[in-house]
């Protein structure tokens, strides 16, 4: 790990202690701490280098038209090895797939005996101009930014995509200050809003602008705190407990 990755981790460490604050009503901080430490970013030296803000931009925008999402794959197919491809009824016409449906009532892509995609053959979508919506539109780069693994298939994806894709260095203002508010909103979502950690992954990339704000306030007493001695972060943190307001939204 990298000096620069490691004073972040260690900044981000020193964070989780950070609770509660005006912005940390619940929690939310030590979720993105820990998120931090499941998944370290080493991307592979071929790596496609990709602009945070730019990409989530054009994501929106080809959603928003029901479009598709190009995702630079380069032959990977990691997703269909292990995605559990939900049909959203919605988009995609249900009886025209071979699925099944779960306890929990979702109707889902039928898999291979090895847990890959029924459609996957030869390593290749054999239903790509009619594949769902969900694998439309699906990002593994989401997953990257957000830094969340939301269900054990999930770590293979994410795996892919940090040895796939890299964020440019230094990055600029605009994608770190974007990184920052999308990982506090996933906190966000999954610890107040409670919701599960895709959804609240769908939530994050939607509405981290409207967190900006709070993070750009949590980001200066970072670092505040992180130039005081042990002795004097400790009364800091005394002392901000017994001022700060309670409570969420
Ligand atoms: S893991 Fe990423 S690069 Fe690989 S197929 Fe899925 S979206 Fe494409
Ligand atoms: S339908 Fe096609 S793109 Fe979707 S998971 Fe299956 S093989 Fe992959």
């Amino acid at each position: 790990m990298g000096r620069e990755a490691r004073r972040k981790r260690e900044q981000r460490q020193r964070a989780a202690k950070l609770t509660p604050t005006p912005g940390n009503p619940h929690g939310v901080l030590e979720m993105q701490g820990l998120a931090a430490e499941v998944v370290e970013f080493f991307p592979g030296p071929d790596a496609v280098e990709f602009t945070p803000t730019v990409w989530v931009r054009e994501m929106f925008d080809s959603i928003a038209a029901k479009g598709q999402v190009e995702v630079p794959c380069g032959g990977c197919t990691t997703c269909c090895h292990h995605a559990t491809v939900e049909i959203h009824e919605q988009f995609d016409d249900g009886a025209s797939y071979q699925t099944h449906i779960e306890p929990d009532g979702r109707r889902i892509l039928n898999q291979q005996a090895d847990g890959s995609c029924i459609y996957l053959t030869n390593n290749q979508c054999s239903i790509y101009d009619r594949r769902p919506v969900v694998c439309r539109t699906f990002d593994c780069r989401a997953y990257m930014v957000l830094a969340v693994v939301p269900s054990p298939g999930f770590k293979f994806i994410l795996e892919k995509a940090n040895e796939k894709f890299k964020f440019p260095k230094p990055m600029s203002p605009a994608d770190e200050e974007f990184i920052e508010a999308a990982r506090f909103t996933f906190g966000y979502a999954v610890s107040v809003k409670k919701m599960d950690s895709e959804a609240a992954a769908s939530y994050a990339l939607e509405h981290w602008q409207e967190h900006v704000k709070a993070v750009r306030i949590m980001s200066k007493m970072r670092d505040h705190v992180a130039s005081l001695s042990p002795e004097d972060q400790q009364k800091f943190l005394e002392e901000f407990k017994r001022h700060a307001p309670r409570g969420g939204r």
